[in-house]
């Protein structure tokens, strides 16, 4: 999730990092009228067909710092100042369920869970059951990939440092055995979380995204819009349309500038998400370290350099995406299937790996292998 606050070796205490912006992301969305058109769309309504109701509109979009990013939220609506109230709303939605989920924030479910749960079952709100059940159902499905106990080791990859440094691995090896999941007992009826071992961290940083995205969007559902896009640094929900246009997402291109698409996918009702190596990230001796920890080794991933999940449950494919960049495509190919989730893979050496239920969706610009000689697109300020 991203929000912590510059460390207290980092200075100033500031709660939001504007180190990543939605529109130089991972993923970006194009609203150009001829790139749109100039595509298949794919599971979509010929716009002669559409109602006139959904072509007249406006669409009003907006851009605020959220769970460590910026989150863009877009609706298309003929009633301009209901669709502000809409997108203020689930701005709302998204700032109260951070307040509760954050691993940052001293008072969220996460941190009360994280100082007191050893000692004793923690109560916690509705929210943190669902998505730490989300997180134990990913968890079981990907072998343990995805780990929320795998922020045992945040203190020692602390990626938002003035000067981030790598683990020796004695200091992994120390933390090793305290994670896995299946230590954190999760009573549903009790409403509780409990560790059974002392020394346990959780964080959320690999699924709240796409739990609030989920909510933020069932909020704009369920209050009559049926066209609009929510981003949040890459865990992205549309719905519907924009005027005649489907929502176009770009995958971006691992290893060239922002922007710089291999593929795109359109969206017309429901989740993409995009895990990979190069948003948070440090060098040292030479070698780069990012952000994604295989919970076996206590160390980066190595097999992925991006993987983009497709789906209907955001919050399933935020926590795969992260279990997928783990596994690797053959693995991770057969987790997504189990959780009823396709995706595409780019392998380290450039080799693209898509899951049958994505080929027909997924307008390859560039069929790989990709040329994966360049840089990681630049981090933003
Ligand atoms: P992003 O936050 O860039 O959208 P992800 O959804 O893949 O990307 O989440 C990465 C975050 O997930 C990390 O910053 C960290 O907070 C957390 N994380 C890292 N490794 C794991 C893991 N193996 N299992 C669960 N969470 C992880
Ligand atoms: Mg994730």
């Amino acid at each position: 999730m991203e929000i912590k606050p510059v460390s207290a070796r980092g200075g100033a205490r500031q709660v939001w990092r504007w180190s990543r912006y939605v529109l130089l992301c991972v993923a970006f969305i194009t609203l150009s009228h001829r790139d749109a058109t100039a595509q298949p769309q794919s599971g979509s309504q010929n716009s002669n067909t559409l109602p006139a109701e959904q072509l007249e509109g406006v669409l009003v979009r907006d851009l605020r710092p959220s769970m460590g990013t910026l989150v863009e939220i877009s609706i298309w609506h003929p009633d301009q100042a209901a669709a502000q109230s809409a997108v203020d709303a689930a701005y709302g939605e998204i700032h109260r369920l951070e307040r509760r989920l954050s691993e940052w924030l001293d008072t969220s479910d996460i941190s009360i869970i994280n100082n007191n749960a050893a000692a004793g079952p923690v109560s916690v709100g509705d929210d943190t059951l669902v998505v730490l059940k989300a997180a134990i159902r990913v968890g079981d499905a990907s072998g343990g990939a995805f780990d929320v106990t795998w922020a045992t080791l945040s203190q020692l990859w602390d990626f938002s440092a003035v000067e981030p440094r790598v683990p020796t691995p004695s200091e992994i090896a120390e933390k090793l055995p305290m994670i896995d999941y299946r230590n954190v007992t999760l009573d549903l009826e009790r409403k509780t979380v409990f560790f059974q071992k002392p020394g346990i961290r959780l964080g959320l940083g690999g699924i709240a995204k796409g739990y609030a995205v989920d909510r933020a969007a069932n909020l704009l559902y369920s209050s009559g819009f049926s066209s609009f896009m929510i981003n949040a640094g890459g865990d992205i929900n549309a719905r519907g349309r924009h005027g005649d246009q489907p929502w176009k997402i770009g995958l971006q291109h691992p290893r060239k500038k922002r922007g710089e698409v291999f593929a795109y996918v359109f969206l017309t009702a429901d989740t993409l998400v995009t895990s990979s190596d190069y948003e948070r990230w440090f060098v040292q001796d030479g070698k780069r370290y990012h952000h994604i920890i295989d919970p076996k080794t206590g160390f980066p991933t190595t097999k992925t350099a991006s993987v983009t999940v497709v789906g209907q449950n955001g919050t399933l494919a935020d926590a795969a995406a992260t279990a997928a960049m783990v596994l690797g495509p053959e693995k991770g190919s057969k987790m997504l299937a189990k959780l009823g989730l396709d995706g595409v893979f780019v392998k380290e050496n450039g080799h693209i790996v898509v899951t049958p239920g994505l080929k027909k969706r997924l307008i390859l610009v560039d069929k790989g292998p990709l040329d994966m000689t360049g840089k990681v697109p630049a981090k933003t300020p």
